[in-house]
């Protein structure tokens, strides 16, 4: 452990870190980022392939978005975001009203996703108290979903090993048991996905709808799940029945916004617009904090009064707005348009596809699955009842290890191993990136 290290782990607690681990294992220092890789104190180089948690889509260091920052740093770095506003805002909220699906034209800020979600849930509870619903307290979730760690978004998760403790704390949110692509309880594949497992949000919904203020969700990929990719019948069929039962639909796009799935939004993949988007990691293209919560004139429209009737949304966080952050998802989004990315990546998509195939003759492969710029290939123990490893093993925190020594950031989630890498990755990248996966995968699970 050098010098650095050792005052590290003297200070410092990291997150969603067992910090016993670090004995072993300590944290790698960095110095620099260029591209998809980033580079220790050492020298030794990492490539990216998690996008240092699904945040960077342009690389490390990217000189354009650089530029973007200095300039905007050299006028206004920030103030005050009530009362006061400022072009790099403005700029970005007609942008992203124009970008995101039909409807979503007024933009709130936040700076983070967790506290993205936090506005989510709380407009849509307080549109319905002062639209004459006030029953309606309550939210669906589906199983496996991932909001982020705030208390309220905790609520709407289903993962046990983030939310189980907190429990006792957390609100009483209905469950809904999502798709399950890969084990679908109904035979179906995702090419024969007719979207039944909707059935058990529909049981919910009938039964509930009017103490139910609206349904959140991860649009295609649930990523903390293991990135769980369903089809977009289902997301057509919730669209649906949130119309039917008077319930708001939010899309936390927060991980697979800003082309992550192929398309600049998931949701555009089912053809359908949500009330309300929760928006952050890609859209400061991996540089900075800051969350956009887009919704409908309607929502915003039951907010809107005299002062006295007190119906306003009295929300608010330090860094909202913050211009450095808006100049860089500006600037983002014109790399967007000049470098016509979402083109591009389709190129990048097939060849890790390619590239992952020969994988798939593994026997503790048990499936590839790909949308866009997300890839996932899920180990198990057993290919044909598909039974997983015991989480005790730990076989995503092995594997991870294996491939850092070889070069590569893999983050696997429990045992899945996951490609996620900045649009920039070239294809000798991807043969690094997958290759090291096959590697690790082999070296601890053997041939
Ligand atoms: N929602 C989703 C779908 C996410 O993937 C994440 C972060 N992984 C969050 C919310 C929370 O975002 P943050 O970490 O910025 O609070």
């Amino acid at each position: 452990m050098n010098e650095l290290q050792r005052k590290d782990l003297q200070y410092i607690w990291h997150p969603c870190s067992q910090m016993k681990d670090y004995e072993s294992f300590p944290p790698i220092v960095l110095e620099r980022g260029e591209g998809a890789y980033l580079y220790d104190i050492e020298g030794k180089s990492y490539l990216d392939a998690v996008s240092s948690w699904w945040v960077n889509l342009f690389g490390h260091s990217n000189k354009r978005i650089n530029k973007a920052i200095a300039n905007q740093v050299e006028k206004l770095e920030h103030a005050i975001f009530a009362n006061f506003t400022h072009k790099p805002a403005i700029d970005l909220a007609e942008r992203m009203a124009r970008l995101t699906p039909q409807g979503l034209n007024k933009v709130f800020f936040a700076d983070n996703g967790s506290s993205a979600v936090e506005v989510a849930l709380k407009l849509s509870f307080q549109y319905h108290q002062q639209m004459g619903k006030p029953e309606k307290t309550r939210f669906v979730a589906i199983s496996e979903a991932y909001h982020g760690e705030t208390l309220a978004a905790l609520s709407v998760g289903d993962i046990d090993l983030y939310n189980e403790i907190y429990k006792p704390l957390l609100l009483n949110t209905f469950k809904a048991a999502g798709p399950n692509c890969y084990r679908c309880p109904y035979g179906e594949t995702r090419e024969t996905c007719t979207g039944n497992c909707i059935e058990n949000m529909e049981q919910i919904l009938s039964a509930h709808h009017e103490e139910i203020t609206a349904v959140i969700i991860e649009p295609m990929v649930q990523g903390a799940a293991g990135m769980k990719i369903y089809p977009g019948i289902y997301l057509k069929k919730l669209r649906q029945l949130c119309d039917t039962y008077d319930i708001h639909l939010i899309a936390d796009e927060i991980a697979v916004g800003f082309g992550r799935t192929g398309r600049m939004f998931a949701c555009e993949h089912a053809d359908i617009s949500p009330d309300i988007m929760c928006l952050s990691k890609g859209l400061t293209a991996g540089y900075m904090p800051l969350s956009l919560v887009m919704m409908t004139d309607k929502i915003y429209g039951a907010f809107y009064d005299d002062y006295v009737n007190l119906r306003a949304f009295m929300h608010s966080h330090s860094y909202t707005g913050n211009p450095m952050g808006c100049a860089i998802a500006c600037e983002s989004l014109n790399i967007f348009e000049d470098e016509e990315v979402i083109e591009k990546n389709k190129i990048t998509s097939r060849l890790i596809r390619e590239r992952v195939t020969p994988l798939l003759n593994h026997p503790n492969v048990g499936e590839f699955r790909q949308l866009g710029m997300v890839g996932a290939l899920e180990l198990v123990k057993d290919k044909k009842s598909k039974e997983g490893f015991d989480w005790k093993q730990r076989v995503g925190y092995q594997i991870y290890q294996i491939a850092l020594k070889h070069g590569v950031l893999l983050r696997p989630l429990g045992n899945v191993v996951y490609f996620m890498p900045p649009y920039v990755i070239n294809e000798n990248d991807i043969d690094l990136m997958i290759g090291t996966a096959e590697k690790a995968i082999c070296e601890y699970l053997g041939k």
